[in-house]
């Protein structure tokens, strides 16, 4: 089932979320449902909180061409950052059409439970590391705007505004 997606600004998304405790039917079906959303926007990576759902727990996947790669992250944990930084101009389904160049560690080791209750660790390099913690910010209540400067971010962030005004309109 396609959910919709929160829009910024919204104060689902500047808020902390809680830990998955049980992987339940629940759980399973949220992962499922982002993963869906995910594809349909289409977009690369999905967080819970921007579904609405207060849950550390985020799916994605970086994969351009080829077979699909999609991966559930519960209770993701960065364990290491490498020193080197990269540049992506990074973009968000909370935040349609905007994109900015954000700095981040180039390689990330993160570690996590699976659907199945497991515990998963993996190193992350590329659009790969860059994403993961894009997600995990969001878990976080952190947005990529919050990266630029105040001037950038309101001119984002009014942008979007105008945007939820127009689409409220639209009914
Ligand atoms: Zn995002």
């Amino acid at each position: 089932m396609i959910r919709s997606i929160l829009i910024h600004p919204d104060p689902r998304l500047k808020k902390r979320c809680e830990p998955v405790g049980e992987i339940t039917d629940e759980v399973r079906r949220l992962a499922a449902d982002m993963l869906e959303t995910m594809y349909e926007a289409p977009g690369i990576g999905l967080a819970a909180p921007q579904v609405g759902v207060m849950k550390r727990l985020l799916v994605m996947d970086c994969i351009k061409e080829g077979p699909a790669e999609p991966m559930v992250l519960i209770n993701p944990v960065v364990d290491w950052a490498s020193e080197d930084q990269t540049v992506y101009e990074e973009g968000c389904l909370s935040i349609p059409d905007q994109y900015a160049d954000v700095k981040r560690p180039a390689e990330v080791r993160v570690r996590w439970t699976d659907l199945e209750g497991a515990q998963q660790d993996r190193q992350f390099a590329g659009l790969w590391a860059t994403c993961v913690q894009h997600e995990i910010d969001h878990l976080d209540g952190k947005l990529f705007i919050d990266y630029l400067g105040p001037l950038k971010r309101q001119m984002i962030t009014r942008k979007m505004e105008k945007l939820k005004r127009e689409r409220a309109r639209e009914g």
